[in-house]
């Protein structure tokens, strides 16, 4: 299949979005999309979307806008100012003030910038001890996005996190350094949007430089649920696949980290195909997911994501709360029901499948789990952990939380039994420590 893709300007004309969406859901994705970024290609409008009914399809609203994204308010202002024929420019306007409501930045990405020799890794993250982030510049797209992405900012040009080529050198010269960095995570967008040629130079000098204290690669991307043919077909995709082996050949874990949120993604010849491909180079396919009203809130799909999943030889790996950005009123599902589904779900596979872990808040302090529910005295406590912590240390202790079924997220949680959660103080330290290292204030 040769890759088409199309936006917010040539969707409608896709035959099968002119064939069974009305003119009032047209314009209302051209609404929505006003304010979110989108983009979606023709193996997800061929493969996946079940176009006899678009608007109940898991796949249509993973990628395309929802009425129900933007408030009544907003999408009203939007509606006339496109109605009235207004200018760009005043609608561009009152966009961005729209999409500065919805918190653009969140959980602190600029707290964690790496640094060496007085130079700044741009475009990179290091916030748990054995994990280094990056984003290749060229890899800050996706083959499609995502209805719910976090990343929204990143892609209309709001917050960038661009890594230049050039600064391979000073990335290595970094993870040399720090004898604790064990993971490189390639990240975007999507990494696997660039071609072959781009992404090994940025892998094969990380390779030649053969840092011990490196062991695993990993490549987070959804191009198996977006684009398959990436490892079938495409021009370099063998050359893509050989890099993959030359990874593990040199005796590194390659860890893809694909991204899938519904069943129907694993389900066309084309997925499987490449998920064996990417099998037979030794990687190793680890899968995560965040939890989204609308597409997945329910335990019937993840346990047959995750069973899919390992049938076909992948590892569950994590299950997300929606992050406190861009339509989450929309999608976002309550820690207390996420839990239940997680729960539920949980139950249904067997412990091959139980390598999953969730429901977790990637937050400014780390990585929150909602780890249950429990009763003392006969009032009911929600009780977290840390996966991961901006301080090691936190990580494998139980705390409280008063009950609140409509929280969607850690800062919507208020502490039980003392005023603080026990890593607040420690982390405001941490936190004005790297402000007055960053220079911001
Ligand atoms: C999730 C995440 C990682 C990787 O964490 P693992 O638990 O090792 O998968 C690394 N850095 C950041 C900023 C993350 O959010
Ligand atoms: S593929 Fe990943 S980065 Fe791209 S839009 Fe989807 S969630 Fe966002």
């Amino acid at each position: 299949m040769k890759y088409r893709t199309y936006n917010i300007r040539t969707f409608e004309n896709i035959p099968q979005v002119k064939n069974s969406l009305s003119e009032k859901e047209i314009f209302d994705i051209k609404v929505v999309a006003k304010v979110f970024p989108f983009k979606v290609n023709n193996y997800v409008i061929e493969k996946l979307i079940d176009w006899s009914d678009p608007l109940n399809d898991p796949i249509f609203r993973l990628t395309f806008p929802q009425r129900g994204m933007l408030t009544d308010e907003d999408y009203n202002k939007i509606a006339t100012l496109l109605k009235n024929g207004e200018s760009e420019e005043k609608i561009n306007k009152v966009v961005h003030d729209i999409r500065m409501k919805l918190n653009p930045h969140p959980a602190g990405q600029k707290y964690n910038i790496p640094e060496i020799d007085g130079e700044k890794l741009h475009g990179s993250q290091h916030k748990y001890r054995e994990t280094i982030l990056f984003f290749p510049k060229q890899g800050q797209t996706c083959h499609a996005y995502c209805s719910f992405c976090f990343r929204w900012p990143q892609f209309i040009g709001i917050n960038e996190l661009k890594f230049a080529m050039k600064e391979v050198d000073i990335l290595i010269r970094y993870i040399k350094a720090h004898p604790e960095i064990t993971d490189i995570l390639f990240t975007g967008g999507d990494p696997l949007i660039m071609k072959t040629k781009l992404l090994k130079q940025y892998i094969e000098p990380i390779l030649e430089a053969d840092i011990p204290n490196l062991k695993t690669i990993r490549i987070g991307s959804k191009a198996l649920g977006f684009w398959p043919y990436r490892f079938l077909t495409d021009d370099d995709a063998q050359e893509l696949l050989d890099l993959f082996k030359k990874i593990v050949d040199k005796g590194y874990h390659l860890a893809y980290m694909a991204h899938f949120n519904h069943y129907k993604e694993l389900e066309t010849e084309e997925v499987q195909e490449a998920i064996a491909k990417i099998r037979e180079t030794g990687a190793e396919i680890r899968t995560q997911s965040p939890i989204l009203k609308h597409i997945n809130d329910s335990s019937d799909v993840w346990a047959k994501m995750w069973q899919k999943q390992v049938e076909l030889g992948m590892i569950p790996y994590y299950m997300f709360m929606a992050r406190d950005t861009g339509a989450q009123h929309y999608f976002g599902v309550p820690l207390v029901r996420a839990w239940k589904i997680f729960t539920d779900a949980f139950k249904q596979v067997s412990g091959i499948a139980r390598t999953v872990r969730g429901p977790s808040m990637s937050a400014t302090p780390g990585k929150i789990r909602m780890l249950g529910i429990t009763e003392i005295n006969g009032k009911k406590y929600m009780v977290l952990d840390f996966l991961q912590g901006r301080n090691p240390d936190w990580v494998g202790k139980p705390f409280f939380a008063e009950y609140n079924e409509e929280a969607l997220w850690i800062d919507d949680l208020k502490p039980a039994f003392s005023d603080k959660f026990f890593y607040e103080e420690e982390l405001e330290e941490i936190l004005s420590r790297d402000r007055l290292e960053a220079g911001v204030s």
